[in-house]
């Protein structure tokens, strides 16, 4: 059992794959912790939402801690 990394909301994150857009992005934020968790593709501005296990495995490490989401994209 790996223990997962320690993140907060809105950190900014570095994913293991790169989300499969236009720009390949791999950094995204957290916009939502829960049972699922919620991420900003920081490219293209897209919003994933996998569960936390998933996340958990994907996630490569934590680029920066943020207090308040990036970008003025919709928060839903
Ligand atoms: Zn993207």
């Amino acid at each position: 059992m790996v223990t997962p990394l320690s993140y907060v909301l809105y950190d900014e994150v570095e994913m293991k794959k790169a989300h499969p857009c236009f720009h390949r992005c791999k950094r995204f934020q957290i916009l939502r912790l829960g049972a699922d968790v919620k991420i900003l593709c920081l490219g293209c501005g897209a919003i994933l939402l996998m569960d936390r296990d998933h996340f958990n495995h994907a996630i490569k490490k934590v680029i920066a801690h943020h207090d308040h989401p990036l970008t003025d994209a919709p928060q839903k």
